[in-house]
């Protein structure tokens, strides 16, 4: 009974998802709608793999082939309309959670197979949120993602065109890919241009490549989160680190478990963390190739991690202080979501 009024609340909290890939999120009935309007014939494989992935419910189904397989809507995704289509109906989907606020990420430079410039690609994706904003009510903003196998030139071109679009809804710039070949390290020039910008800066270490790479990522590049984090607990180094600077986590419980990058259990303890002090933050990452949404991170993580309420509300506060909005616009939106928590009954410290 208790189990199910958690449920029941959790699903009704205001929410916010700070680490949504756009590309890993379109619906696959989009892809394939899209794949039609673009004259893309799709093979019956592959046509049964969005089947599939539309009725994944189950995160660790199987099928799931880990982040490697995001490129699955990537070659529907290189028009105006298309981009801007997905980037709408990630807003939509969100709103479905009651997430009030989302941050979705892409990399401009996988978009450019047909002839689209990094700022036509940018510019659709801005549009598809704003719609989003105004049809569904939820604030959504974008960040732009260098890639760890891409040149210092095409990364410099997303870099430099984070601080064109800041006032167009791109709120930081990121940096993905492949750790163990590419590690953070041969980074510094790249980021030094983001934080001459003062461009904000998160960058993804899923800890695949060890935690040196956060270390790195937040001493020397100038990240103010972290994308993912696992193993942390693994460093005390690091974790001292993470800890005194208040170095937000957006970890996505049910991606990281799938594609397994913290292999020792312990070592991914969201409890564990928090009673360290730890910005924890909970995202999605890919809605669709993992087969989750943000109301489903809540619900897995209060039963396997047996958070109490108050603890998850902590969580979801984490996330909208560690937005990259401008500080009177994350001012309104805790205010709110404060508002919420206590129309539910949440008696919350004022410090909070
Ligand atoms: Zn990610």
């Amino acid at each position: 009974m208790k189990v199910r009024i958690q449920h029941e609340l959790l699903t009704r909290l205001p929410k916010v998802d700070l680490h949504l890939h756009l590309d890993g999120s379109v619906k696959p009935a989009t892809v394939l709608e899209l794949a039609k309007e673009q004259g893309i014939g799709l093979s019956d494989t592959e046509i049964e793999k969005m089947e599939h992935l539309s009725q994944l419910d189950e995160p660790d189904a199987a099928g799931h082939e880990g982040r490697g397989s995001l490129d699955f809507a990537l070659p529907f995704l290189q028009t105006s309309g298309a981009l801007e289509r997905a980037a709408y109906e990630a807003v939509e989907q969100a709103s479905l959670h009651r997430c009030q606020y989302i941050e979705v990420r892409f990399a401009p430079q996988l978009h450019r197979h047909k002839g689209l410039s990094v700022d036509e690609i940018i510019q659709a994706v801005c549009r598809g949120l704003r719609q989003g904003e105004t049809a569904c009510g939820v604030k959504a903003r974008a960040i732009l993602i260098c890639l760890r196998g891409h040149s210092y030139m095409m990364n410099a071109a997303v870099v430099e065109a984070a601080q064109r679009f800041m006032d167009q809804g791109v709120v930081a710039v990121d940096l993905a890919g492949e750790e163990t070949a590419c590690p953070t390290v041969q980074f510094r020039t790249l980021f030094t241009i983001a934080k001459r910008q003062g461009t904000p800066i998160t960058i993804h270490v899923d800890g695949t490549a060890g935690t040196a790479n956060i270390y790195e990522a937040v001493k020397e590049l100038g990240a103010a989160r972290i994308g993912h984090g696992g193993l942390l607990l693994e460093d005390a180094r690091t974790l001292e680190l993470v800890r005194e600077l208040q170095i937000p986590l957006e970890m996505c419980p049910v991606s990281d478990r799938q594609t397994k990058t913290a292999p020792l259990p312990e070592a991914y303890s969201i409890k564990q963390l928090l009673d360290w002090g730890i910005p924890v933050t909970v995202n999605t990452d890919n809605t669709t190739m993992s087969g989750t949404n943000i109301t489903k991170e809540y619900l897995r993580l209060a039963d396997q991690c047996k958070l109490t309420t108050k603890e998850i509300a902590r969580i979801i506060l984490n996330g909208v202080n560690a937005a990259f909005l401008e500080e009177n616009e994350k001012l309104s939106l805790k205010e709110r979501f404060l508002r919420d928590f206590k129309r539910e009954g949440l008696l919350l410290p004022n410090t909070w």
